[in-house]
């Protein structure tokens, strides 16, 4: 039995939390805010919010405001311009994934040379040491998905090269993380079940993978019981602050389960899929994903999927004992039908079954790592046979 538990990020949790947005000190004097190109932010009135508490306590501030669902590298490198033109020396992420991971990278790019791509490992990436570290980075998390402000990992994809890779070192953990969910009543139906499939997966993979450990499992299994719970109830009554609460808690739980274990192969091939069709939501692409990739692993490390499928509700010593393992997949699968996500096809988002080897080698070549990470170790014929289950 081994870890390292390494989390340095200060996380402020709680129904009205922003508001100490206004209090708490700051890692600087000039912010560069990172929103997504949607008019979210300003609409629901976020943006104004979070640049008069900065006022308050003397902090200038800019905005960039271009990131897209599936971010890409050279909205990095332009936010990273825009914080050296403009002397900022701290970073604040307002919004979802996207919005969170560009400004890591971004924080990381304004003070380093080069091209970002220079400091990725896989695919086409150069894997060059960060030598100078990153602003620091404050992330304000409006969804419950990612993880992102309880991990150090930020996903960026190269547009060129349809190589969507994760990326993450000690300079990217946010120093402060403000988790509000009053700042999550408003997000639509299908993106809350896809958000909160997302972190249920980072659990479900984080508790399968070989590195998991004592520290992880803890939180593993407490957010896959607690998604099982509420995320229905979110899905069905947006407004359900208790219910929102308990899931961005186990979002929270699964970026401490990213930091300390990790996703295995099922991001890998996501990453594929949703790098070459960027309409495709990322947790849409892990549900997809689900049934073919678990069911494959359970015969591998039948006893951790006993103990999720515990955590789920399922009355597990009532079956007999050859049926235990399966049932986690049920229990998903029954997940997905309460968060109206069971239909779900690839089709629908323009793949086609003829592209899966091309997927599945995209896959291996660019997100290689998280496929030494599993128990068993898939081929690229096992890969794109478990790719192609589930496709429809
Ligand atoms: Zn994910």
């Amino acid at each position: 039995m081994q870890f390292d538990y390494y989390m340095p990020a200060r996380i402020l949790f709680g129904p009205g939390k922003l508001n100490a947005l206004g209090e708490v000190p700051l890692p600087g004097k000039k912010a560069l805010i990172v929103i997504s190109a949607g008019n979210s932010m300003r609409r629901l009135g976020y943006l104004e919010r979070v640049q008069s508490l900065l006022e308050s306590q003397g902090i200038a501030s800019v905005v960039f405001d271009k990131v897209l669902p599936n971010p890409i590298k050279s909205h990095v490198m332009e936010g990273a311009a825009l914080a050296k033109q403009e002397n900022c020396d701290f970073v604040i992420g307002l919004g979802g994934g996207s919005s969170i991971d560009s400004a890591k990278s971004i924080a990381v790019m304004a003070v380093n040379p080069g091209d970002y791509w220079d400091y990725i490992h896989g695919g086409t990436g150069k894997g060059m040491p960060v030598e100078h570290g990153a602003l620091p980075i404050v992330a304000i998390t409006t969804t419950a998905g990612t993880g992102t402000e309880a991990d150090p990992w930020t996903v960026i994809t190269k547009e060129e090269t349809d190589e969507k890779i994760g990326f993450g070192n000690q300079y990217t953990f946010p120093t402060l993380s403000i988790v509000d969910p009053e700042l999550m009543l408003s997000v639509p139906k299908h993106l809350t079940a896809y958000q909160g499939f997302d972190a249920f997966f980072h659990c479900a993979e984080g508790y399968i993978a070989n590195i998991a450990s004592p520290i992880s499992d803890m939180y593993a299994l407490r957010a896959i019981e607690l998604i099982a719970q509420y995320l229905p109830i979110c899905v069905a009554e947006g407004n359900n602050l208790e219910a929102r609460t308990n899931v961005a808690l186990a979002n929270t739980f699964a970026g401490f389960v990213q930091t300390v274990s990790s996703c295995t192969s099922e991001h890998s091939m996501e990453h594929a899929l949703s790098a070459f069709h960027p309409e495709l939501p990322h947790g849409a692409g892990l549900i997809m994903l689900s049934e073919s990739y678990f069911t494959f692993f359970a015969s591998k490390v039948p006893d951790r999927f006993v103990d999720m499928a515990r955590a789920m509700g399922v009355d597990v010593d009532a079956l007999p004992e050859e049926e235990r393992p399966l049932s986690f997949i049920t229990a998903l699968l029954e997940l997905q039908e309460k968060c109206g996500v069971k239909d779900l096809k690839m089709s629908d988002f323009g793949i086609k079954r003829e592209d899966i080897p091309t997927l599945a080698e995209n896959a291996r070549r660019t997100m290689g790592g998280l496929f030494e990470r599993d128990r068993y170790q898939l081929s690229l014929e096992e890969t794109a046979a478990i790719m192609e289950r589930a496709f429809r």
